[in-house]
């Protein structure tokens, strides 16, 4: 007799993109192996929960079998490559999806273990002196830390591409792919007490064309598996590289490691880094339609039977589906014929683009947090759609009820969540305490600052109220709520991760 030990298994789908087939499998999956829920994650991947031990082989060999993996989900590598699902512009859209695809698969580690611990179960390696020639680029140690990298294609910053490891910003000219501004050095996590540690934006380094993406993104992995520190795992991340050495030093290593160098940045203009909700009609005259899906849970509740409704969907469907780096999804490429049909099963099964909702909560993203995420020192998931009931009358008595503004809950600092580029943000302490953080850029291109420490929900309305109706009353042109807090003087600007704690 052994204790049903459960786990959680994270699937890999870079850009966010799966299949109708793939669907129908990860919910069967879901059903038989996992506690009957599926959960999107704010790195476009899945998350199956409630997995026994004595399931855990059965289910990664079905998630192969549909042609996905978990492998490089988690661990000292390079994580699930993100990049912008919404399909408005579509044909850039496709051409930076393939481009996440091939960058993602460049950088998969290449160890044969994984088959053999979790598949087929033959024995690849006989002994470990030939580790270095299987893994090219990681070695025999792989990286430091995990390394992060996602793809931005303007004016959406849905990815964030300043909170990831290494970015890429498509440059659009003349209609057409011209290439990408790259960003380094970004990152969410930090330890609660420890001013060593800081959230910190990437900057950006200059310009590549597309071909020459895969040898940037490749360097930069190198550079990081050299440099990174490998003896304060907290202070391990490729921001803590960057800022020990210098952002100069690390575009000079990169040229070094290149034998060429980066063109200028080119300008660009983001808008927002949410989702754009509901149908579009993407320039193939297919459909596309947004749904809404609070903290990025597929799960049947009352009315809302979000999980039966998208596997009858799945069923007829002919397009694909993306997991949105917010934690939404989209239902993409239906023909014209197919969309009467998809209209019907939404309000069969009760599911919805958000329009009924605020946009606070539709512009919300929380991480799992309790009771599943080991690290968790307070709710998110389950909390945060409770404290939006009670936030949404004040915004409808301030008339902002329509008002995107970026709100963000993470159980812990580990930032899944991204929670630093919250213009309002939570970040648990302990249970039902939290610290409070204003000020982030709307667009993403500014950490928030702490402005309130280990307050529970009595203290986070009787603080927010006066604040929420302020900004209905005082705010400029088109001012963002986190402009507005730096504005009148709540925060200060928060520059870079280095002045995060002054
Ligand atoms: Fe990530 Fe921390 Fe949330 Fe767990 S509690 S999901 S580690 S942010």
């Amino acid at each position: 007799l052994e204790p049903a030990y459960q786990f959680m298994i994270r699937v890999v789908a870079p850009g966010g993109v799966v299949t109708p087939t793939q669907w129908l499998d990860l919910d069967g999956l879901a059903q038989k192996y996992g506690n009957h829920t599926m959960r999107i994650t704010t790195r476009q991947a899945f998350q199956m929960h409630g997995i026994l031990k004595w399931n855990l082989k059965k289910t990664i060999k079905g998630i192969n079998d549909t042609l996905m993996t978990t492998l490089a989900a988690c661990g000292d590598v390079n994580r699930n490559v993100m990049s912008n699902p919404n399909p408005y512009q579509s044909e850039i859209h496709a051409e930076v999806y393939e481009w996440a695809q091939r960058v993602s698969d460049h950088l998969a580690p290449r160890t044969p273990a994984y088959h053999e611990i979790w598949l087929d179960g033959e024995k690849v390696v006989d002994s470990l002196d030939n580790v270095e020639e299987v893994e090219p680029i990681y070695g025999p140690v792989y990286l430091p830390r995990k390394f992060k990298i996602g793809m931005a294609v303007p004016p959406s910053n849905d990815v964030d591409v300043y909170s990831q490891d290494l970015g890429f910003i498509a440059i659009i000219e003349n209609g057409k792919l011209a290439g990408f501004n790259i960003t380094a050095g970004g990152g969410m996590g930090m330890t609660h007490g420890d001013t060593a540690t800081y959230p910190q934006l990437g900057r950006i380094i200059g310009f590549c064309r597309p071909e020459q993406l895969i040898d940037v993104a490749e360097k930069t992995v190198t550079i990081q598996r050299d440099y990174g520190n490998r003896s304060v795992r907290k202070n391990a991340r490729f921001k803590y590289t960057i800022d020990r050495h210098g952002i100069e030093w690390f575009i000079s290593e990169l040229h070094n490691r290149l034998g060429w160098e980066l063109e200028e940045a080119r300008p660009f203009h983001f808008e927002h880094n949410g989702d754009r909700y509901g149908w579009v009609k993407g320039s193939n005259g297919k459909w596309n339609l947004t749904l809404f899906i609070q903290s990025g849970r597929i799960h049947d509740e009352g009315d809302y039977q979000l999980m039966t409704g998208l596997r009858e969907i799945a069923k007829i469907h002919t397009g694909d589906f993306r997991l949105t780096p917010n934690q939404n999804l989209v239902i993409a490429n239906v023909s014209g014929q197919k969309k009467r049909k998809v209209v019907e099963l939404i309000a069969q099964y009760g599911l919805t683009d958000g329009a009924h909702h605020s946009a606070l909560r539709r512009s919300s993203l929380s991480c799992v947090a309790l009771p599943t995420c080991g690290l968790a020192m307070a709710e998110a998931e389950r909390y945060l759609p409770s404290l939006l009931d009670k936030l949404e009358p004040i915004l409808d008595q301030a008339g902002l009820r329509d008002d995107e503004i970026v709100i963000r809950m993470t159980g812990c600092p580990n930032g899944c969540a991204r929670p630093a580029l919250g213009e309002i943000s939570f970040i648990g302490k302990s249970a039902g305490k939290y610290n409070m953080y204003m000020g982030a850029g709307f667009v993403g291109d500014r950490l928030n600052k702490l402005y309130r420490e280990n307050i529970g929900e009595q203290e986070i309305l009787e603080i927010l109220e006066p604040i929420i109706h302020r900004y209905a009353k005082e705010r400029e042109q088109a001012e963002h709520f986190g402009d507005f807090v730096i504005r009148t003087g709540y925060v200060k600007a928060v520059t870079s991760g280095l002045n995060f704690h002054d």
